[in-house]
């Protein structure tokens, strides 16, 4: 199961520098999933299953910019460990210094040669797990930020995407209560019409995942009117 590829989503409608790019990517072992539309990358980032490592984005795109893809990615805290590196045609300082401030990680002007690419999606990547605050998380548990994945007792767990956002802010804050509508605002973000029961629903489903792994140990708290906390383990 760890032996699932760093994958690449990559937005860029120029077809020749999508196929240099995407080419370049799975020559050095990377799946890489090309989409032409922020309206396609947007539904792909909300979609189930396991999210892309990284993004590579460029700005100039024919339903919007790319940038304002970034920022509203970065107000989504589902979204905000994952790593960007955005690509222009202008080499102009102004977008250079945007990309940055709008949350980009990096950013690269065309042309650019595939080498350079492939170098600053490894740096960012490794960057990236390196942030990973492992040695802070309560025993049992590994979180990998990169692959948005989550391990109990060295099992991967098969998350979904609503259920990892949840398992890794409880992860955060052991011991601490969540609020319901702390966990929708950080979870859900943008999606207004999920409300309390949708945390419920999912939490139940976590406990559930958690239980086929770890039969009769309680991990999440349930504290009535309050919230959810992650139960702190014994010593
Ligand atoms: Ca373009």
């Amino acid at each position: 199961m760890s032996s699932r590829p760093p994958s690449v989503l990559l937005v860029e409608d120029d077809p020749a520098i999508g196929r240099t790019v995407a080419f370049a990517l799975e020559r050095e072992g990377f799946a890489v999933e090309h989409v032409l539309l922020v309206g396609e990358a947007r539904r792909r980032l909300g979609a189930a299953g396991p999210p892309p490592s990284l993004l590579v984005l460029d700005i100039g795109l024919p339903d919007g910019n790319g940038l304002d893809l970034c920022r509203t990615l970065r107000e989504a805290p589902a979204h905000q460990a994952l790593p960007i590196l955005v690509l222009s045609a202008r080499s102009e300082e102004i977008d250079r210094v945007l990309g940055l401030e709008l949350g980009a990680d990096d950013y690269l002007a065309k042309p650019f040669s595939p080498r350079e690419l492939v170098a600053r999606v490894r740096a960012l990547l490794r960057r990236a797990s390196l942030a990973s605050p492992r040695e802070t998380l309560p025993r049992d548990f590994e979180h990998d930020a990169v692959g948005q994945r989550i391990a109990l007792a060295g099992h991967w767990l098969a998350l979904t995407r609503l259920e990892y956002g949840l398992l890794a802010q409880l992860l955060q804050s052991p011991g601490r209560i969540l609020p319901r509508e702390h966990l929708l605002a950080r979870v859900w973000g943008e999606q207004a019409d999920a409300g309390d029961r949708t945390v419920d629903t999912h939490v139940k489903t976590l406990r559930a995942k958690l239980r086929e792994v770890q039969p009769g140990r309680e991990f999440i708290v349930t504290h009535r009117g309050l919230g959810y906390s992650l139960q702190l383990p014994p010593g």
